[in-house]
């Protein structure tokens, strides 16, 4: 069975997804969390660094576990407990874990952003949505029924393990000036941005009850698909980069949160 390094694996995806120079939340932690012995013969993808994730790679037989919400995305704790298990897990079957967030949701062909609107029949022809000046989201044109819309956006989130929901809309409106913006997209600075671009319909994860209040007094419609299935694209795509790049196979670990 063909090995690669561990470490060569690691500067290519640095290299690939620009890691060191893109800002993100500190609990995001970007680039190896978690090392092991230095040998990688297969690869899982994960959304989210949890046991059942971990497990999962395990029993996939993976030596490296690619995940877009890292170990520390909880916060600073104590090695005790759920996240000592999780090491444990770690260190006792040599699984390695290198994790991406915002690096993972902007790239253009491999991202969490460009895959979802592709995924949903539109193009992406500009940049939404930013963290400290940096694009993270996507944004662009069309003319399709909201409707219809969130039935693909429905039947998506289905095949993830999840369910859609939006804000409130007419029947017969239509969708012109998208945006997307993955995961927890929905907040304060997206709606604004999105008002100001003149953007009609919004789709994301998932966000507060309140920006649903606002939506319809913005003259927006938010889709709601769901923050963990909006973010299974982009962590399957990256794998099967890898995997192509170092001719070693993959899989993808499904663990719905149900959120
Ligand atoms: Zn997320």
């Amino acid at each position: 069975m063909p090995r690669s390094k561990l470490s060569t694996i690691v500067e290519y995806l640095n290299n690939l997804l620009d890691t060191p120079h893109t800002p993100d939340y500190p609990p995001a932690l970007n680039g190896l969390q978690f090392e092991n012995s230095g040998e990688v013969a297969r690869v899982a993808a994960a959304v989210d660094a949890s046991q059942r994730a971990i497990d999962g790679a395990v029993t996939a037989g993976a030596q490296l576990l690619l995940v877009h919400h890292g170990l520390f995305w909880s916060g600073l704790q104590p090695v005790a407990g759920r996240f000592y298990r999780r090491t444990r897990t770690l260190l006792t079957n040599d699984l390695a874990v290198y994790s991406s967030h915002l690096p993972l949701d902007r790239h253009p062909t491999l991202g969490n952003n460009a895959l979802l609107a592709r995924e949903l029949g539109l193009e992406p022809s500009g940049e939404f949505a930013r963290f400290e000046m940096v694009p993270i989201g996507v944004r662009g044109t069309t003319d399709i029924s909201t409707a219809d819309l969130m039935a693909r956006a429905s039947a998506f989130a289905r095949q993830q393990g999840g369910d859609v929901r939006a804000s409130a809309f007419q029947d017969g409106r239509r969708t012109r000036a998208w945006g997307v913006c993955t995961g927890a997209g929905a907040s304060a600075d997206t709606l604004d941005e999105a008002t100001r671009l003149g953007l009609d319909t919004l789709i994301v994860g998932e966000g507060p009850h309140w920006t649903a209040v606002d939506a319809p007094e913005r003259g927006l419609v938010i889709i709601y698909a769901g923050h963990y299935a909006t973010e299974t694209l982009g962590v399957r795509a990256l794998a099967e980069q890898v995997a192509q790049e170092f001719g070693i196979p993959w899989s993808f670990v499904e663990a719905p949160t149900g959120t």
